[in-house]
């Protein structure tokens, strides 16, 4: 096994660097789908790490609240295992990818009835469905929100322009809840569970807060930031192996090959970026490739894995030194 060790003035370097080249990256496209983010300015651009000691740093609009959307997914699916445990959230929704676009109704009947995985639209919103208490839309919206704000160790509020624009065009989602109703796949209210997904995804979140979401899973649940233990540590592998498998929509596979970062993007432009006990790393930019992931936030978090040699793969021992 290799021994790496780096300094914090390396690792900043590598990312005030990155930053800057995919700074000048043209090309991609907001998300248009969703009428608000096609609307947000294209060229926003920032860059967070959280080290697992919880030094941090920031590079960029780190502070701009822009819409959280799919990596949302990720603090529900945790939060979902943290009240079934992972094994239950493998029975009742899954950990398949589907290499098919996140939205795929065709991935819900290949999968042969089953939601597939909490990081693509089905599972999620079968995730949502699955938080506790049953019944109780406002505290189980309390519950997701509050979980989120012990992961990014401050709170996030809603867009609520982005929500009513969400809620006012989602009609695959909802197509895609009643065919998970229809398998048994929606363990509340069907609309409620799509309601509390679309919320979740119209939270606003700034690109510091989503490094410190990463940053605790790469800690093993304890928040670098709070110090506060968010998640029992045998959920940080799992998540992390769902945001490998299915984290960068159906280019994942590519992405893992070429970065070794396990990576969660959303189409905010969002991608929160997950390396075991070394960083979390989150970059946010609008315009998105054709399967919906940031082209200069993957473009900046794959030059950080590079210049540093870093991967999740590699069979390292990375230690940080000051
Ligand atoms: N709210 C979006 C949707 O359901 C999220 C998609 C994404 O970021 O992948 O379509």
């Amino acid at each position: 096994m290799d021994d790496i060790k780096l300094s914090i003035s390396q690792i900043r370097d590598a990312a005030s660097q990155a930053f800057t080249h995919a700074s000048g990256l043209k090309g991609g496209h907001n998300a248009d789908y969703i009428p608000y983010l096609a609307n947000i300015d294209p060229d926003l651009f920032g860059l967070s790490i959280v080290l697992t000691d919880g030094t941090h740093f920031d590079f960029g609009d780190t502070t701009y609240e822009f819409g959280i959307e799919s990596v949302s997914k990720v603090p529900t699916a945790i939060l979902a295992m943290k009240q079934h445990t992972p094994r239950g959230v493998l029975e009742k929704i899954g950990a398949d990818a589907t290499g098919l676009p996140f939205n795929s109704i065709f991935a819900i009947l290949l999968e042969n009835d089953h939601p597939s995985t909490p990081l693509v639209n089905a599972g999620a919103i079968s995730a949502c469905s699955m938080i506790s208490p049953a019944g109780d839309a406002d505290a189980k919206w309390k519950a997701i929100t509050d979980n989120i704000a012990d992961l990014c160790a401050s709170p996030v509020k809603l867009i609520d322009e982005l929500y009513k624009s969400e809620s006012e065009t989602n009609f695959n989602n909802r197509a895609i809840t009643w065919l998970l109703k229809n398998y048994n796949r929606i363990y509340d209210d069907p609309m409620m569970s799509l309601d509390l997904y679309t919320r979740q995804c119209s939270l606003g979140i700034t690109c510091s807060q989503m490094a410190a979401m990463a940053a605790t899973i790469a800690s093993g649940g304890r928040n670098p930031i709070s110090g506060k233990p968010v998640f029992d540590t045998e959920i940080a592998p799992k998540i992390t192996t769902l945001i490998a498998t299915v984290g960068f929509y159906q280019h994942s596979g590519d992405w893992l090959y070429t970065s070794g970062l396990p990576a969660k993007s959303g189409v905010g432009g969002g991608v929160l970026g997950v390396l075991p006990g070394v960083m979390g790393v989150a970059a946010f930019a609008p315009p998105l490739d054709d399967a919906g992931n940031s082209v200069k936030a993957q473009a900046a978090l794959l030059e950080i894995m590079q210049t540093l040699g870093l991967g999740i793969m590699n069979g390292q021992n990375v230690t940080i030194v000051k």
